[in-house]
């Protein structure tokens, strides 16, 4: 085949996806810093460190010289808010700040968070992550209400409710507002008095605390609090609202008590691996995953190879549990920014690999441990596990370092729908034929809870929330429910708006 003709190269300016990466994506990320003279540069770096949990936009909103001011981007962290200039605009001493990947409303710039609204109690700014599972459900009482949307994110709808209450003061609204709605969210809302940060009843969502001199930050991650130097007080609780103000932080629990339900996702692969979550580092689960792995399926191998970077620390795990050597068999490119080269459809075809290339040197004649930390619709393993071969490699040994995933989310996690999912429509065996491998293997479901350290699992009062493998949500799926039952047509009506 003739290669294409240069004027077949397209360069691309916008956010739009990496056409070579089809995998799904992040959810959001949430920062909130109160009391420091730069709020705004301390809510940048930090959104800087929870880059990984969404790339399609990013804002800040800061209070400051008596009133609101609000940066909303499409693209990076690093793009949007470089430069000394747009944080000038951002003055005061408490902001908040949003990293987004869509999960739940279109992409575009009017779902862009943190989200502001003038209320009769004054303003209030609120950065989300996570999904309402009965928002749909809310969005049609507020909007048969009178209630005029400016979004499709669900987040917007936790503003409105905060709106209509008749509480008279702010934290009431605020609590108000969480008592009706459902699914899994962190939440870091700014008034002109208060830094407000919530996390949902099962802390599905992560959010931590983190002390910075005299000034407090909250955050999804601690890698967060470790970019800027912030010291790591506590993870919010389940269910609980801490009010950061001039007093110092208060508590608030004013939910029915329930039993604590982390998701297991962000062990698997959302957090960054340098960030404790829920009490344990992420890196050592991922690692014991790997061992995990290494008891659950040895293999006779020569090499170990993790698909980089999230498979990086369960193969190592594995490498060091059965004694085979660890070696970087393929190679990950880290330049595939926002501006790319997409090479038009001839040119790919001839095997355009961006995102991954297999290292001949490690991998020729050599019986070869592939491992990543999940499969979900297999296009990433059956690419690379060809490559490998292409390589030379004698033999292909693909392992998941978690556990089959047959079934979506609904708590802020993008996953492809059913449909799509590899392992809920084919047998092991089926998968290893179309994956093209000698060997398949995952962890099992109990394997993954004694990496975590909260193992096994208890089938009647499961410790996390865990229905990519299980199918066992931990919270009413409302929206779904009616979507299922074809009860009203919201949502034909949102996507036309999407669309629009
Ligand atoms: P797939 O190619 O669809 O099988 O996706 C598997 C790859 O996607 C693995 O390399 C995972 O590290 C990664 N992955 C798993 N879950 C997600 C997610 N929700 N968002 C982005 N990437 C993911």
């Amino acid at each position: 085949m003739a290669l294409a003709p240069a004027s077949d190269v397209i360069v691309h300016r916008t956010f739009e996806r990496d056409p070579d990466d089809d995998r799904p994506r992040l959810e959001c990320g949430v920062v909130g810093v109160w009391g420091q003279p730069d709020a705004s540069a301390v809510a940048a770096l930090a959104l800087h460190a929870l880059q990984h949990r969404g790339q399609e936009a990013c804002g800040i909103t800061s209070f400051g010289e008596g009133r609101f001011h609000n940066e909303r981007h499409l693209g990076h962290v690093g793009d949007a808010f470089s430069g000394p200039n747009l944080l000038q605009r951002l003055p005061g001493s408490s902001a908040i700040g949003h990293t987004r990947y869509s999960t739940a409303g279109g992409a575009g710039m009017r779902n862009i968070q943190p989200m502001f609204a003038d209320l009769r109690t004054g303003g209030i700014a609120l950065g989300h992550n996570g999904n309402l599972t009965n928002f749909m459900a809310l969005r049609e009482m507020l909007v048969e209400e009178g209630a005029i949307f400016q979004s499709t994110s669900d987040s917007e709808v936790i503003l409105h409710l905060i709106a209509h209450s008749k509480k008279r003061k702010i934290v009431d609204r605020f609590i108000d507002a969480l008592s009706q709605i459902e699914g899994g969210y962190a939440l870091v809302g700014l008034t002109n008095k208060k830094l407000i940060g919530a996390r949902d009843p099962l802390g599905i969502r992560p959010l931590v605390l983190g002390r910075l001199g005299d000034a407090w930050v909250l955050a999804s991650e601690t890698c967060a609090l470790d970019m800027i130097g912030a010291k790591f007080e506590r993870d919010i609780q389940h269910g609980e609202i801490v009010i950061i103000d001039e007093k110092g932080v208060r508590s608030l629990r004013p939910f029915p008590a329930a039993r604590a339900r982390p998701c297991v996702f962000e062990y698997v692969y959302f957090s960054r691996p340098d960030s404790v979550v829920n009490g344990r580092s992420v890196y050592d689960v991922r690692k014991r995953m790997g061992a995990q792995l290494a008891s659950e399926h040895p293999r006779e191998a020569d090499v170990i190879v993790p698909v980089p970077d999230s498979g990086v620390p369960a193969a190592l795990g594995y490498a060091q549990a059965s004694g085979l050597p660890f070696e970087m068999g393929i190679i990950r490119s880290h330049y595939l920014g926002r501006t790319f080269i997409q090479p038009s459809q001839g040119v790919r075809e001839l095997g355009v690999r961006m995102k991954h290339s297999p290292n001949r040197a490690v991998l020729s004649g050599k019986r070869v441990v592939l491992i990543d930390d999940s499969i979900v619709r297999g296009t990433t393993s059956v690419k690379l596990v060809r490559a490998v071969r292409e390589a030379g490699a004698a033999e292909v040994h693909l392992l998941s370092a978690s556990p089959p995933i047959m079934w979506p989310d609904f708590y802020g996690i993008d996953m492809p729908e059913r449909s799509q999912l590899i392992a809920a429509n084919h047998t092991l065996e089926e998968m290893r034929a179309r994956l093209e491998v000698d060997t398949l293997g995952f962890l099992s479901v109990d394997g993954l809870y004694q990496a975590i350290g909260v193992g096994p699992r208890n089938a009647a009062l499961p410790q996390l929330t865990d229905h990519y493998f299980t199918g066992d949500y931990p919270t009413r799926l409302i929206d779904h429910e009616r979507r299922m039952s074809g009860e009203r047509s919201a949502d034909k009506q949102l996507s036309l708006l999407a669309s629009a």
